[in-house]
Order: structure tokens, then C-alpha cells, then sequence
């Protein structure tokens, strides 16, 4: 159980992230539901979370921006005194084959995925290292494991996310401090839904298990990081694809 916990899910108001913040507040933590643009999405899931019992609040940052970012983990520290759990969820695509990718897209994709995990940790990270514990848990993809045609930029940017996790898991690991990702493969989400129906029939034959992943596949996982069964565990990449990467 999180309970005393307090959490912090990026891009937490649809998709991935609202999974994974109804599974944290349902097992006890007191959650910060944060949104960029989604206002109304992010309190909706605050109320669910609250019709549930448990404990949440909604609130705006654009994670891409640093000054913006350490702004809210300041505004967070000053109500909740504390943050036990991080979780860098939000991201955004802009696919393109690379002869066609613009600059904008590339820099969009990176300052989001990459840029807006480094600023939250180098927000968060010094009150996890005084209290000397804390679960840093970094949403990546198996895109940026395998690589994968025409998301060269958002490849780039999740594999870059791994550097991230393993090097700042090296620097935190005798503070207490577990820091980990997780590799969805393809997720019934918004940033899926789009495809069209051969690309999803396409998709689904490279996956060995046959079928895109839940929410809840990503959410189980990063609950199990988030608490105590994962003290041991740090540095590592695990993948939630149904066999796409092994
Ligand atoms: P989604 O449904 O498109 O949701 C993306 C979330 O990211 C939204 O809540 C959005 O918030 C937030 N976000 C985007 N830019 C932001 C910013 N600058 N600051 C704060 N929040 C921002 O995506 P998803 O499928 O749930 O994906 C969640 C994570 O899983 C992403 O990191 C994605 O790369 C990763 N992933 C997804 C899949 C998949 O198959 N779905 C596979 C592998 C990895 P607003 O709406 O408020 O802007």
C-alpha cells in the first residue's frame, strides 16, 4: 500500500497516465493529476479518483518548459511537503519519415519526452535525496528500444530517456532513491487510436502475443515500482509488449 504517499503523474488527465494515476490514489497514495492542456479531463479523472475514496488534485504544467517546470515542483513541495513517487509520463508524438521531418517536430517530440522528464527530476530529486527514499518511474517505449521507422524523433527520444534513467539510478542509488522505466509496446490509447485499421492489423502481427496492451497492463507495473516489493530494483528497462522486444 502507498498510503502517506504522495505522487506525481505527468500527463495523468487521459490515456496512460490517467491509468496510472487511478491505480497509485486506489492503493493509497494522495496523487497530483498533472495536465498541459487537458483542464476538464484532468479534474474529471481527480473526480473519479475522489468518488473511488481516495485523494488527488489537478494541476497545470507544461513539463517541456523549465522555468514553468520548477515553478509547479515548488507550488507541489509548498501543499504537499513532499513528493515519494514520480512518474514522467507525459509525451507526445509527431511522426514523420526523417527526409521529411521538420526541425519543430524533432524539437516538440524531444523537449517533451526527454527534456520534461530531466526537468522534473532535476526539480524533484533534491527533496527525494534529503528524505533519502523515492520511486522516479520513467513512462519510455519499446520504440526506443527497438527503433522504429518514421518516429526517429520520438525514438530518439525515449531511448534517450533510458540514458536518463540509468545514469540518474546510478547517481541516486545510495540515497534510497529507485529510478526505473517502462516500455509500453502498442496501448489502446488516444496516441493509438488514430492509426488507421491496417496499420493496427500490421502492427498487431509483430506482436508474438497478438493484441495491443491496456492501461492497466502500464499501471500494474508502475505500481509495483512505486512501492516497496521494488527496493532492489533499479536502473532497468522493463518491457510491458506483449513480446514485441526480447
Ligand atoms: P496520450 O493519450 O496521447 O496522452 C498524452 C499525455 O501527455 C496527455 O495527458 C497530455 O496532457 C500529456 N502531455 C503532453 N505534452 C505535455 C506537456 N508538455 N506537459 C505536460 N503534459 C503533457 O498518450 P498515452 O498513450 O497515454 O502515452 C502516455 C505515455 O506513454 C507517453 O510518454 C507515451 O510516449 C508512452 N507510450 C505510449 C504508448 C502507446 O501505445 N499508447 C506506447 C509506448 C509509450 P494534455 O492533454 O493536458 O496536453
Amino acid at each position: 500500500m502507498l498510503t502517506g504517499k504522495v505522487a506525481l503523474v505527468t500527463g495523468a488527465g487521459r490515456g496512460i497516465g490517467r491509468t496510472i494515476a487511478r491505480t497509485l490514489a486506489k492503493n493509497g497514495a494522495t496523487v497530483i493529476v498533472n495536465y498541459n492542456g487537458s483542464k476538464e479531463s484532468a479534474e474529471a479523472v481527480v473526480a473519479e479518483i475522489v468518488q473511488d475514496g481516495g485523494s488527488a488534485e489537478a494541476m497545470q504544467c507544461n513539463v517541456a518548459d523549465f522555468a514553468s517546470s520548477e515553478t509547479f515542483a515548488k507550488a507541489v513541495l509548498e501543499k504537499y511537503k513532499k513528493v515519494d513517487i514520480l512518474v514522467n509520463n507525459a509525451g507526445v508524438t509527431r511522426d514523420n519519415l526523417i527526409m521529411r521531418m521538420s526541425e519543430a517536430d524533432y524539437d516538440a517530440v524531444l523537449d517533451t519526452n526527454l527534456k520534461g522528464a530531466f526537468n522534473m527530476i532535476r526539480h524533484l530529486a533534491r527533496g527525494m535525496v534529503k528524505q533519502r527514499s523515492g520511486k522516479i518511474i520513467n513512462i519510455t517505449s519499446v520504440s526506443g528500444v527497438l527503433g522504429n521507422a518514421g518516429q526517429s524523433n520520438y525514438a530518439a527520444s525515449k531511448a534517450g530517456l533510458i540514458g536518463l534513467t540509468k545514469s540518474v539510478a546510478r547517481e541516486l542509488a545510495g540515497r534510497g532513491i529507485n529510478v526505473n522505466a517502462v516500455a509500453p509496446g502498442f496501448i489502446d490509447t488516444d496516441m493509438t487510436r488514430s492509426m488507421t485499421e491496417d496499420a493496427k492489423k500490421a502492427l498487431n502481427s509483430m506482436i508474438p502475443m497478438g493484441k495491443m496492451g491496456s492501461t492497466e497492463d502500464i499501471a500494474d507495473l508502475v505500481l509495483f515500482l512505486a512501492g516497496d516489493h521494488s527496493d532492489y530494483i533499479t536502473g532497468q528497462v522493463i518491457c510491458v509488449d506483449g513480446g514485441m522486444a526480447m
